[in-house]
């Protein structure tokens, strides 16, 4: 399954995002509805496939991805969403979110890297399930963004139908996609014709 943002393929739209940012974009708007890639075990191990070299996985590792393994998902990505929040609207975030987070981002400290001819992949330590190591990069990945001067790009999209982040890579980038700015000067427009 290809993984999509606004009918496009995320990962060439969106090369340069960070990993925590692709997570919490696994919910977003598709061509006027709301939509949720990770709610069920085939959509979470599809994204989780999509992703897998952001992830440190090597082509050949297993992906098992349990029924309950969907809920954990969902509350971390909450939990992610929250600090973006708090970063975006410059307020603190739960102290339960926080805490979820950076203890999830610790588990890294169980691996090592391998170098085979392939090209360098994370090693976890045996029996460590799929979820434990998708997780634990995205936490990675937002307490990199929150504590590097990378959070000052971090944006919310504020075109209707869009409950995207993104990073504003140019200092004039107010959209998440062309196609959130196309959609919200239609709607600017016909509300001044109303
Ligand atoms: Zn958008």
């Amino acid at each position: 399954m290809q993984i999509t943002t606004h009918d496009r393929n995320t990962l060439e739209i969106r090369p340069n995002e960070p990993l925590a940012v692709e997570f919490t974009s696994s919910w977003h708007f598709e061509s006027g509805v709301l939509l949720d890639e990770i709610e069920t075990q085939e959509g979470l191990a599809d994204w989780v496939d999509a992703y897998r070299f952001r992830l440190g996985m090597s082509s050949g590792e297993q992906i098992s991805i349990g029924d309950e393994d969907v809920d954990v998902a969902l509350r971390v990505r909450a939990a992610v969403r929250d600090l973006l929040d708090a970063l975006v609207d410059q307020t603190s975030p739960p102290p339960g979110s926080l805490d979820l987070v950076t203890k999830l981002a610790g588990r890294l400290d169980d691996t090592t890297v391998a170098w085979p001819a392939a090209g360098p992949h994370l090693v976890w330590p045996d029996d460590t399930p799929t979820i434990d190591k998708v997780l634990s990069q995205v936490c990675a990945s937002a307490v990199r963004l929150l504590t590097s001067p990378r959070r000052e790009l971090l944006r919310r999209c504020p075109a209707p139908s869009c409950v995207l982040f993104f990073s504003a890579l140019r200092k004039t980038q107010q959209w998440c996609s062309p196609a959130c700015g196309n959609r919200a000067r239609v709607a600017r427009h016909s509300a001044r014709g109303r």
